[in-house]
């Protein structure tokens, strides 16, 4: 007899295994239905037709995986699977099935709920320390809502999800899912950058991570998770005034900082990198901005890829008609952040 190749996600479907949408990898992440954990840790090979959970170490094929889940031999499971593949079902399209995606709450809510959530939350001396070095006043700290992310299932943990989930729905908010009915938060280690639009309001939390070996910055995003949302990278407004000519940066906390540190009324948008300029064009539009101070990092004098980056950013201001100052100091100091506060530490030492 020649047995025929059962697909494995044919299989995984015919259990009713969720797995993950697919960016065209061999491998589908799906979330293991015999250790039942909530994370997408069971791999399904789509070349070989086997699976192997990471979680519980459970493996097999398309037929064992069948037959375990539905308590019925392989010959049935491979009888049953086979003639579903043959009679039944149209051929499936490879990574049909995809995780339900939250549609993202509105603005105003997500502002009003991220604004909740930050003041029940605390800011640990360690990362008032890591502000406060970088020029930050501690008028600016408590103005800009910085919190710490905190720690998983703890005492503040559960009483801030608690009380959270009892005066919001949750769902559509970037960084939270509900797990067995009850709401979570992912909880990277780092504290919380407020992403806030012209009118100030938190668009989404960015998170400074503790440990910024691999990566400074993540967005406060529950995609993947169960009822988890996504999390876009939104530009951040600082101190926004009408007929303002603003400082365009990179980096929402850069942008903070330097807001705080300037000694005139000054107001900076900030790209989350940057490369990054979805939406400025519609923003500089919307706010009606005719003029304005480049002030990326001084790296875009040495790397080649900053460079493009930042003459692409002047193509698209020519573009849409903005006049663009750009500003150049000292590149020992890399970012306009570093620069002011240089700036501050001498003034400093003068007095
Ligand atoms: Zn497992």
């Amino acid at each position: 007899m020649i047995y025929m190749n059962i697909p494995i996600l044919q299989a995984a479907d015919a259990c009713g295994i969720m797995y993950e949408r697919n960016t065209g990898r061999a491998e589908v992440r799906a979330k293991c239905p015999f250790c039942n954990d909530s994370q997408p840790r069971l791999y399904l090979n789509t070349d070989k037709n086997v699976f192997h959970c990471q979680r519980c170490k459970k493996s097999g094929n398309s037929i064992t995986l069948y037959a375990e889940r539905n308590g019925i031999s392989n010959a049935a499971a491979y009888r049953e699977l086979a003639e579903a593949a043959v009679f039944d079902c149209p051929p499936l399209p490879l990574y049909n099935r995809i995780e339900p995606e939250t549609a993202i709450k509105p603005l105003e809510e997500r502002s009003r709920i991220y604004g909740d959530f930050l003041r029940m939350l605390e800011l640990a001396p360690k990362h008032r320390l890591n502000l406060q070095n970088r020029g930050l006043s501690d008028k600016a700290i408590e103005a800009n809502l910085y919190r710490s992310v905190p720690k998983k299932y703890g005492k503040l943990y559960s009483k801030v999800m608690y009380e959270l989930s009892c005066k919001y729905d949750l769902s559509g908010v970037p960084g939270f899912y509900r797990k067995n009915g009850q709401w979570h938060m992912v909880t990277p280690e780092g504290f919380f950058i407020p992403v806030r639009d012209a009118q100030g309001r938190i668009q989404g939390l960015q998170v400074r991570l503790d440990d910024s070996r691999k990566q400074k910055y993540k967005w406060f995003s529950s995609n993947g998770y169960p009822d988890g949302t996504k999390c876009a990278a939104f530009l951040h407004v600082v101190n926004w005034k009408t007929g303002a000519k603003p400082f365009i940066t990179e980096g929402a906390l850069k942008a903070d900082t330097a807001c705080s540190l300037m000694e005139q009324d000054a107001c900076f948008i900030a790209l989350p990198g940057v490369g990054s300029t979805k939406g400025l064009e519609q923003l500089m539009r919307g706010l009606d901005i005719s003029e304005a101070a480049e002030a990326f990092d001084m790296d875009k004098e040495t790397n080649p890829a900053v460079e493009l980056s930042v003459q692409k950013f002047y193509r698209l201001m020519e573009e849409i008609g903005v006049n663009v100052q750009p500003l150049r100091w000292n590149p020992m100091y890399k970012g306009i952040d570093d620069m002011l506060l240089a700036g501050k530490e001498s003034e400093g030492l003068a007095a």
